[in-house]
């Protein structure tokens, strides 16, 4: 992506950056001028990242979206390295195979915890933030929140909730100048969907029955959040912008 500085003065916090798209779109970001605040519950790729970018630019720390305490942390080093956030993409997410009849309690409950529940705590920890001078979250969906899957039951069931609250929140915080969004990726080539491409399961067609017959690349996913991100995206609030190659067309 050519660097047109469409982030300048743009301080974002990215979560789960440690491998796939959170890379993707920390790189993005920097290469159009946001500083960046990743973190991730793994290393990763965080310190080789931390390396490429410079730490004038990016920073990773480890911390988990499931506790709040985290994300006070990451929100206080933000505004210490950095200055006063004023983008929030809440990427991080897991997605096991798990059907309705046979998930447990405790399986159901991680994927809420982690895309759901992960997706309120950051919301609701930058929004003192972004109140100072307005801002933009990005909350990654999927198209798990357009369609169903089977084997699939928790992650449709956080990511559907994913674009619920992205609307609620889009209407409370309007007024303080702060949109709120969903990007809605298909099938990305990224570790997670390569750790079930080979498992037989319905969940995942294989890549030639997509419309473009391949999955999208990180960076065509990170093109969408940097738009929300900027300015170009000014008027849009409460929406999606799905990212698929046609497979919600079909
Ligand atoms: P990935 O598994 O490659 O990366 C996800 C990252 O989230 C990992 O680094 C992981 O360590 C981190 N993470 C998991 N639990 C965490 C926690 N509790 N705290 C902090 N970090 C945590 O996945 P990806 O494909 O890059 O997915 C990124 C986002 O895009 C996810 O929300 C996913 O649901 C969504 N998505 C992915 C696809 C796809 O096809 N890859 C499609 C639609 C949506």
């Amino acid at each position: 992506m050519a660097d047109r500085n469409r982030l300048a003065g743009k301080i974002a916090i990215i979560s789960g950056a440690a491998r796939g798209m959170g890379v993707s779109h920390a790189r993005a970001m920097v290469e159009e001028g946001a500083r960046v605040v990743s973190f991730d519950i793994n290393d990763g790729e965080g310190s080789d990242l931390t390396r490429e970018l410079g730490a004038s630019s990016f920073a990773f720390l480890q911390a988990d979206v499931t506790s709040a305490a985290d994300w006070d942390r990451v929100v206080a080093h933000c505004r210490n390295q950095f200055g006063t956030p004023n983008v929030l993409v809440n990427n991080a997410g897991i997605s096991p195979l798990h059907s309705l009849a046979d998930v447990t309690e405790d399986e159901y409950q991680r994927v809420i915890d982690i895309n759901q529940v992960g997706t309120f705590l950051g919301m609701r920890a930058v929004v003192p933030s972004l109140r100072e001078h307005g801002g933009s979250i990005v909350n990654i969906a999927s198209t798990a929140a357009y369609v169903g899957f089977e084997d699939l039951f928790p992650y449709i069931a956080s990511k559907w909730a994913v674009r619920g609250m992205t609307r609620a929140a889009a209407l409370e915080l309007a007024a303080d100048n702060i949109r709120v969004n969903t990007v809605c990726p298909g099938d990305t080539d990224t570790p997670m969907i390569r750790a079930f491409a080979d498992t037989p399961t319905g969940a995942l067609p294989p890549a030639e029955e997509l419309p473009m017959k391949r999955w999208a690349r990180p960076e065509e996913i990170s093109a969408a959040v940097v738009f929300l991100a900027s300015d170009e995206s000014s008027y849009m609030s409460g929406t999606d912008i799905v990212v698929d190659g046609g497979f919600t067309a079909q």
